[in-house]
């Protein structure tokens, strides 16, 4: 099966000429039988890797119990996951969704009624400071704030309210706080832009200008968090903690789309019953789901594999030649192709035809995030196959 056979699929994406059958681990299987090393993981998604045994068997035995009641009851898994996630989070309330765009709005409602309510901006007036290049997700109101215009452009009319500032730039983001501003929405780490790092203290001045100015700071870990840089969240890694988080993707365990938004209850406790919600949001199974997510990381093994096995990465990436720019935090690297070498795309179509599965971002830029789960020697299997990829016939 290959695009010729997704003839009634819509053409929002390009994806690479592979038809995936089967996972295992850091391992997938096409449709003919050839094996790929994945890493991708599904945009981090699947950071504990396909069909990680004790995910799988969480949700069959969910399957066998109940699946979905929708929140007009309470059902008995919620309670239970939404203690651990506030527990890993250090918060007190958790508003559980599906996917992280809906996380996302979530945030985007909860800092305009906190706005109002708390701090006492006028009506309609409440303002959130963005930065460029950043990725939240797909909806009208959040392409609205994106400055890339494959997702912005022909989508509009935009929703007001929404002022962005360059990335890494904490003056710009000082500069831009007035009376009206309810909060600060930023990805810690920058996934879909390239894996950007800020520079060191970004996030510390957001955190010191957010308390000093009376305005939430809403981390958007959506990508970056749970493992993938080596700490649970990304924030971690300069001891920030944001006044909300916004998680999805791996918070599913690749099995189903689970998101949340998680806060304190000055913060979370704005919406009232009937303000917000979402008919599969916060069902049992995702819940038993989320729940064993959160019981993985509470090991620290998976956060403690990212750290390690990212140094040896980012040190087998450095030994490569064709590449002009290396980021990377934990298991999570974006990799600047140099142009005579072939675009981003290029690269990722030869390393597909090894057995590798990667995908670029921007042209010329290579993402690589295996899932959490790779052992040293499947990466040093993969960056053999980059070598050679790098290497045009
Ligand atoms: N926020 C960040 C930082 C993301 O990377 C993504 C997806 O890539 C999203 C939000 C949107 O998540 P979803 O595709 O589940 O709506």
């Amino acid at each position: 099966m290959t695009a010729a056979h997704e003839v009634h699929v819509a053409h929002n994406y390009h994806p690479l000429p592979v038809t995936i059958a089967t996972g295992d681990g850091a391992w997938v299987t096409d449709s003919e039988g050839k094996r790929y090393l994945d890493m991708l993981s599904g945009y981090s998604a699947l950071n504990f890797g396909h069909l990680n045994s004790e995910l799988v068997q969480a949700a069959q035995d969910q399957l066998a119990r109940l699946t979905l009641t929708s929140r007009a009851f309470y059902n008995d898994q919620l309670g239970p996951f939404t203690d651990a996630l506030a527990a890993l989070c250090k918060k007190d309330l958790v508003l559980p969704m599906n996917t992280g765009a809906e996380a996302v709005e979530t945030g985007i409602k909860v800092a305009r009624a906190w706005g109002y309510r708390v701090k006492g901006i006028a009506a309609d007036r409440a303002k959130i400071i963005v930065a460029e290049g950043n990725f939240h997700g797909r909806t009208t109101t959040i392409v609205g704030f994106s400055d890339d215009p494959q997702a912005h452009n022909d989508f509009g009319p935009y929703a007001p309210g929404f002022v962005a500032v360059p990335y890494g730039d904490a003056d710009a983001i000082e500069a831009a706080i007035d009376d009206d501003t309810a909060a600060i929405l930023i990805e810690p780490i920058q996934g879909e832009g390239g894996v950007v790092l800020p520079p060191e203290g970004y996030l510390r001045r957001i955190r010191e200008l957010a308390t000093a100015r009376n305005v939430l700071f809403i981390a958007d870990e959506i990508q970056s968090g749970l493992g993938r840089v080596g700490e649970t969240f990304a924030c971690d890694r300069e001891g920030v903690v944001p006044d909300v988080y916004l998680l999805g993707k791996a918070l599913g365990g690749g099995i189903l789309p689970v998101s949340a938004v998680v806060a304190n209850e000055d913060v979370l406790g704005v919406i009232r019953p009937g303000e917000h919600g979402s008919t599969f949001g916060g069902n049992p199974l995702a819940a038993t789901v989320g729940l064993k997510v959160v019981e993985l990381l509470q090991s620290g093994r998976f956060q403690e594999r990212s750290r390690q096995l990212g140094e040896h990465l980012r040190a087998g990436l450095e030994k490569l030649d064709g590449i002009t720019a290396i980021r990377s935090a934990g298991l999570w690297a974006g990799v600047d192709i140099d142009p005579s070498r072939g675009t981003g795309r290029e690269v990722a179509e030869r390393l597909l035809a090894r057995g590798v599965l990667a995908k670029d971002t921007h042209g010329q830029t290579l993402r690589i995030a295996p899932p959490l789960v790779i052992r040293a020697t499947e990466l040093d299997w993969a960056l053999e196959q980059l070598a050679q990829a790098l290497t045009p016939s």
